[in-house]
């Protein structure tokens, strides 16, 4: 972008990476996505021209085939997907979840048997905490997976898996038994690779078909049932049980700065659609954009852009530097996906009637952006955290 969204510092190589994206996401992803989405198509050439560049091992490290890119890389290349469409980056994201946590927390087997097939795309990972009783509330989780000799056997159900259909290795979160008094301790991570498609895909792992959803449509969102599905105790991540709560929260943490700067790439996208806009249509012989109320919207939707990007970068730079950044993910999180609802309402109501249409672009966006404010944990879970990293920080003794 022209003037907003700038990042200081970054080497040569993440700024060849970032105008190569850039590139592809103006000339491959904005003239398509429209049509994408009426259609709710799968962006299957869009993907394949992902797997070409290497994103699906961006962040992935180089002993395993990947870029070894940081976390600072992936997140501005989301930001600069999801300003071309939101879905095209929901692709990746599971997928990047995955990948950290079996980088981060997996055995060495696991890491060679997944890492270089993730790096190329040949597998494509999704993760599953969600149940329809639960998301945020995640210790509360009810699919079982009981210990029968090498195997474990599972059963219950899943909900909302992003990428469910078209991913063939799943993250799944579930409960078993290890006799820690507290919940969340009692919790594993399997790895589960699976055929692609839906329908019963293995014996007792049942993918039924495509949630119908507001917006984030082309990408594939799913349940999940499991009913006696027999896996090998080898698939736990990590190969010790009753780590898997830890395994998904530090998932889940670059996961929302991942989600901070889908909101960001929106955000910018919804003002360069508003300010064009604001420049040709013309009210009381003027463009609107010279009325002084639409002009200082304008303003106040581009400070809201810059400072969402900045929260974003300074998220993943912490995280980057190996330090915790619960809260500064959370904060990011939080603002980033408030202000990218507030932008996109703003540019919609600069749009008049036009913005109601189907035929613009900002119809999607305004579809797209209350997503934001659910995935990887709503608005109030972010405070939740903040709150509590803040009171641990701040303590006072005696
Ligand atoms: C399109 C889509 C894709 C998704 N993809 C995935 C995925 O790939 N993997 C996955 O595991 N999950 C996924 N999810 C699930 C998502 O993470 C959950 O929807 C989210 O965490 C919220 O959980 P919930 O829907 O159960 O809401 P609930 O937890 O039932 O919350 C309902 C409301 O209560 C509020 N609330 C809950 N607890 C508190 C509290 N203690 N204090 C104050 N307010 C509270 C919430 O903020 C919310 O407003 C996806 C969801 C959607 C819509």
């Amino acid at each position: 972008m022209a003037r907003l969204a700038r990042t200081a510092g970054l080497t040569d190589v993440q700024q060849e990476i970032l105008a190569t994206v850039h590139d592809f996401v103006e000339k491959e992803v904005i003239p398509h996505a429209q049509a994408l989405e009426k259609a709710d198509a799968y962006p299957t050439d869009i993907v394949e021209g992902m797997k070409e560049m290497g994103l699906f091992g961006l962040t992935i490290d180089e002993e395993y085939g990947g870029l070894g890119e940081s976390l600072l890389t992936y997140a501005l290349v989301v930001e600069e997907i999801a300003r071309g469409w939101m879905s095209v980056s929901g692709v990746i994201n599971t997928h990047f979840i995955t990948a950290y946590m079996i980088g981060r927390h997996g055995t060495d087997e696991q890491k060679a048997h997944f890492l270089p097939r993730m790096a190329t795309g040949e597998l494509r990972g999704a993760f599953s905490m969600s149940e329809p009783d639960l998301g945020s509330d995640v210790a509360a989780i009810k699919t079982r997976a009981k210990r029968d000799g090498d195997d474990y056997v599972v059963d219950g159900q899943k909900m909302w898996l992003t990428n469910g259909g078209t991913a063939n290795l799943v993250a799944l979160l579930v409960r078993t038994d290890e006799g820690a008094e507290k919940a969340h301790e009692n919790l594993t991570t399997f790895l589960v690779e699976k055929p692609v498609g839906y329908g019963e895909v293995a014996p007792g792992l049942i993918v039924p078909g495509k949630i119908e959803k507001m917006g984030y449509k082309g990408v594939d969102t799913t349940e999940l049932v499991l009913d006696g599905y027999r896996i090998g105790a080898d698939a736990v991540l990590g190969g010790v049980p009753g780590r898997g709560f830890r395994h998904m929260m530090d998932g889940v943490e670059v996961g929302r700065v991942n989600v901070a700067a889908r909101a960001c790439g929106i955000a910018i996208r919804a003002f360069e659609l508003a300010v064009a806009y604001a420049q040709q249509r013309r009210t009381f012989g003027k463009a609107i954009a010279e009325h002084q109320a639409v002009a200082f919207k304008l303003a106040e939707m581009a400070t809201k852009v810059e400072a969402a990007h900045l929260m974003m970068v300074n998220a993943a730079r912490l995280k980057d530097s190996g330090q915790r950044n619960d809260v500064e993910a959370g904060m990011a999180k939080l603002l980033a996906s408030e202000y990218c609802a507030e932008v996109t309402q703003d540019a919609f109501r600069i749009h008049g009637g036009y913005g109601y249409s189907k035929e613009y672009e900002i119809e999607r966006l305004m579809r797209e952006a209350p997503f934001l404010l659910i995935g990887e944990g709503t608005s109030e879970i972010q405070k939740m955290i903040i709150s509590r990293g803040l009171l641990r920080e701040y303590r006072q003794r005696g």
